[in-house]
């Protein structure tokens, strides 16, 4: 008889955003003639840019003739995009990287939950809480995370709790972990660490033979002089994983691309996390389609540069007028600076479900329970610059007339 991996039975039973959809759901079959503001989902709703378009068709029709077709490409990337990735993500930064260091994939979610693959089920994984969910819940899934507990904690990982108090950067943990999740800009606090604060987490984590995971999903996101890649922290390559993505700069949520970065100079012992990945990537995966890298490329063009500042431009514009909207209605908030989330305190101590109720009702927007995120976000909610101008406008002014 078979068997079934049971760490899924421990996962608790239902996903945040299915909860919020069911609460949604239900308040428009009752209230059919009020219009629902959704700056919930952290989706972006801009179309793709006039270079990505040209570039996708381009590429399709190369697709369509025989001397142009292309069958499975390289599993870890074309080097045309792996190329790209280094002169102008890197070297501006003064970042050396070897293209056989850039892995293109599907997704920085895949990536950040596969990377477990090439990592011992008995390391110690370490989380911010609140934190983005992939990382708990994937390590849930190999085993790692040990039991889910009434408290809404796993009793195995270490969570870092980001607070008011630490300014919502994690502190250093007492009981030292194996594996450390970072991701900066943060979802959902919207916060950035400093170069300072980061090159901490670097030397702590060469001290202790930890491995830093950094997400660093939002990067583009970033408006003032902080580090956009942990490479450029000293020590980083021996110690960190990057994931980037092309989804929220480009808007490639739906159309698939993102990358990882695996240094060469990152070890356990003797053995190269590179060859671990590069092993693991081609055995698991064929590859993101020709037509989707082609488009990912046109990115880096200096159309595609501009347009994609427009775009990030246009999300940023949205997260002033909520930030700068909500504190004017006397609602205390954090990010909306470097990154395209906003999050609030909940006004007169309402949990974040409570609240979430409320601008419901009241206000029919919709935003994130705070504590969806982990537990140290009860009492805080998340807003996200990724609706239209003018929803997230009239948004506002409906939050403000409502509290
Ligand atoms: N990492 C973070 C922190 C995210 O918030 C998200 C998506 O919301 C992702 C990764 C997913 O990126 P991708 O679309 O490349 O899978």
């Amino acid at each position: 008889m078979f068997t079934i991996n049971e760490n899924y039975l421990r996962l608790p039973g239902s996903y945040l955003f299915s909860d919020i959809a069911k609460r949604v759901n239900k308040y428009t079959q009752e209230n059919p003639d009020k219009s629902i503001i959704r700056l919930g989902i952290g989706d972006v709703t801009l179309p793709l840019t006039k270079s990505v378009i040209t570039a996708l068709h381009e590429a399709t029709d190369e697709m369509g003739k025989a001397e142009t077709f292309r069958g499975y490409g390289p599993e870890h990337g074309y080097d045309f995009l792996r190329q790209a990735i280094i002169e102008n993500d890197y070297i501006p930064r003064g970042i050396k990287l070897d293209i056989d260091e850039i892995f293109i994939s599907d997704g920085a979610k895949s990536d950040c939950g596969n990377i477990g693959d090439i990592l011992g089920l008995d390391n110690k994984v370490a989380v911010c809480d609140p934190v983005y969910p992939v990382y708990v819940d994937t390590n849930a899934m190999a085993g790692r995370a040990g039991f889910y507990g009434k408290d809404g904690k796993w009793d195995n990982l270490i969570y870092m709790p980001c607070t008011e108090e630490n300014g919502f950067i994690p502190s250093l943990p007492t009981e030292i972990p194996d594996v450390i999740y970072l991701c900066f800009p943060n979802n959902p606090t919207g916060t950035h660490a400093t170069k300072d604060q980061l090159q901490m987490w670097v030397d702590y984590a060469l001290n202790n033979k930890s491995l830093i995971l950094y997400d660093a999903a939002y990067e583009a996101y970033i408006t003032e002089d902080l580090p956009h890649s942990i490479y450029e922290i000293d020590g980083a390559k021996q110690c960190a994983i990057e994931f980037r993505s092309f989804s929220k700069n480009a808007g490639f949520t739906g159309t698939r691309c993102a990358f990882t970065i695996v240094p060469k100079e990152l070890k356990c012992g003797n053995v190269s996390l590179n060859s671990l990945w590069s092993r693991r990537v081609s055995t698991k995966f064929n590859g993101v389609p020709y037509i989707v890298q082609k488009a990912a490329e046109a990115v880096y063009t200096p159309q595609g540069k501009a347009e994609i500042k427009q775009s990030v431009g246009y999300y940023m514009n949205n997260a002033k007028v909520i930030r700068e909207g909500l504190k004017a209605a006397g609602f205390k908030v954090w990010g909306g600076v470097n990154a395209p989330y906003i999050w609030m305190k909940t006004p007169d101590n309402l949990t974040s479900w409570e609240f979430f109720d409320q601008l419901l009702n009241k206000a029919q927007v919709v935003g994130t329970p705070g504590s969806g995120f982990g537990p140290s976000g009860e009492g805080y909610f998340r807003l996200t610059a990724f609706g239209s101008a003018e929803n997230t406008v009239k948004a506002i002014d409906r939050i403000k007339n409502a509290f």
